[in-house]
């Protein structure tokens, strides 16, 4: 009651009715550290916070060096689990921790002004907190180019300012900002711990089947920049070989985490459980009807083969299995999704499966099939291509597109085309967000596409790569 009330007061920076007042000099001090962690108990701040404790402070009687000392290393300990970050311009570099972080720029705090649009030069620290056994010696992530965008003092903190650094390129893996942004889609901590992989370059871990409960389905993730990798023609990436010491991998192969007792079958993580209290995004009880039927003649195959085919070494027939796996995964998920949103992120899920299945079957030389895998794939995304929106709704016109133009299908080709040239006429995308650096993305893709019309075409290719060696 006493913490909530005394909240309330520091919260909302109300001074209750206070007299200076005679304590024990020990007792008021360790009063004032209270105070102090108690603001930042919230990861947050605020000026009104800072006045009231200097307020309360002098009330005990300290003076100001004492009281700023005080507030500030509480400020330390709150921004030390704040991302971190080197800040780089001509005359300076620096540590950094980042107070905000979004898709347009960071802001930091900094003990000098900068000059008004300066070039910044930003590396983001790799997470130290971090469960992954960072492998490699790499501290930070690539550097990204920003510029100052505006500033302004810190109050009651002379010669300290707040910066906002305005990202100057587009946003990828390596910058380190999307795992800030979205640490859920990076992180592979779970329960069930991580195992020992044969390959370096892989971090295995143990998660839960939402659908049979199997505790022991082993997925894999690939260090990121550890791999060259040549994506194909519509945009599928083959891993072409180590990008240093890391051992070489074709992560293609065994993307697709399967679960050995029941047959569901994802790349994504989501799909699994990972923590105790974690919640599937489907309806389990929705998915299991039929599954067992459904799935049951895959699974005896993949019985046949054994251990293998849960592990790390699977070969290209055992690779283009499992995606059979998870594309009958997502037809079963995407027959039970209740809203558009839900159906539209099922079957792009599948067309993906079938498209980097397709890159293996063509590798394979089973031709046919890879080019059947195609036409799946449109025969997937057309019928929910008009519930799409935004940046999904855009790269899902460009693989069509490009699809379109390798069956020589140019009727349905231009319609995309069209769709794409007529998406923004009137000029409503504001500039700056993902939509409208998609939109500029995308055009630039589809227009190069149609360029090498003649040379993308299945009569012109040998596989789905352009070969320039
Ligand atoms: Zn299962």
């Amino acid at each position: 009651m006493i913490i909530d009330n005394l909240m309330v007061i520091i919260k909302n920076g109300i001074p209750p009715e206070l007299a200076p007042l005679d304590i024990d000099p020990k007792q008021a001090f360790l009063m004032l550290k209270y105070l102090a962690q108690l603001m930042v108990v919230d990861a947050d701040l605020s000026p009104k916070e800072i006045s009231y404790f200097l307020l309360a402070g002098r009330l005990l009687g300290f003076n100001n060096e004492i009281l700023n000392k005080l507030w500030k290393s509480a400020r330390s300990l709150l921004e030390k689990d704040f991302p971190q970050a080197i800040v780089e311009t001509t005359n300076l570099t620096t540590k950094v921790s980042l107070t905000k972080v979004d898709e347009t720029g960071v802001t930091f705090r900094l003990g000098k002004a900068l000059m008004p649009k300066v070039k910044i030069m930003l590396y983001v620290l790799k997470n130290v907190h971090s469960q992954l056994p960072l492998k490699g010696n790499e501290e930070h992530w690539d550097p990204l180019s920003c510029t100052m965008e505006k500033q302004h003092q810190v109050k009651f903190d002379e010669g300290t300012y707040l910066v906002r650094a305005h990202f100057e390129q587009r946003l990828f893996e390596d910058h380190g900002i999307m795992q800030i942004m979205h640490p859920e889609n990076y992180a592979v901590v779970s329960d069930g711990g991580f195992f020992d992989t044969e390959k370096d370059s892989l971090l295995g871990s143990f998660l839960n089947c939402y659908v049979c409960d199997n505790p022991h389905i082993k997925f894999y993730v690939l260090h990121s920049k550890s791999m060259i990798t040549d994506p194909n023609i519509f945009g599928i990436p083959s891993f072409v070989r180590s990008a240093g010491q890391l051992k070489f991998c074709d992560f293609n192969l065994i993307q697709v985490a399967s679960c050995n007792k029941c047959g569901f079958s994802s790349n994504d993580k989501e799909h699994f459980k990972r923590q105790k209290t974690s919640e599937s995004t489907f309806s389990v009880e929705e998915f299991s009807k039929g599954w067992e039927e459904k799935i049951a003649p895959l699974l005896k195959k993949a019985q046949d083969i054994g251990d293998t085919f849960y592990g790390e070494e699977r070969d290209i027939q055992q690779g283009i299995l499992s995606y059979d796996f998870a594309i009958a995964t997502f037809e079963q998920m995407a027959s039970i999704a209740s809203n558009d949103k839900m159906k539209g992120t099922t079957a792009r899920k599948k067309a993906s499966m079938l498209m980097t299945q397709a890159e293996l079957l063509m590798e394979s030389k089973n031709r046919d099939a890879a080019e059947a895998n195609l036409k799946k794939t449109t025969d997937t995304l057309e019928p929910i291509f008009e519930s799409l929106e935004g940046v999904q709704l855009l790269h899902t016109c460009v693989l069509l597109f490009q699809i379109k133009i390798y069956l020589n299908d140019l009727q349905s080709a231009g319609q995309y085309m069209k769709f794409l040239d007529n998406y923004d006429t009137d000029g409503k995308l504001i500039e700056g967000t993902e939509e409208f650096k998609e939109l500029k993305v995308s055009s630039a893709k589809l227009k190069a596409t149609f360029d090498d019309r003649a040379i993308l075409t299945k009569e012109a290719m040998t596989h789905f790569h352009l070969d320039d060696e």
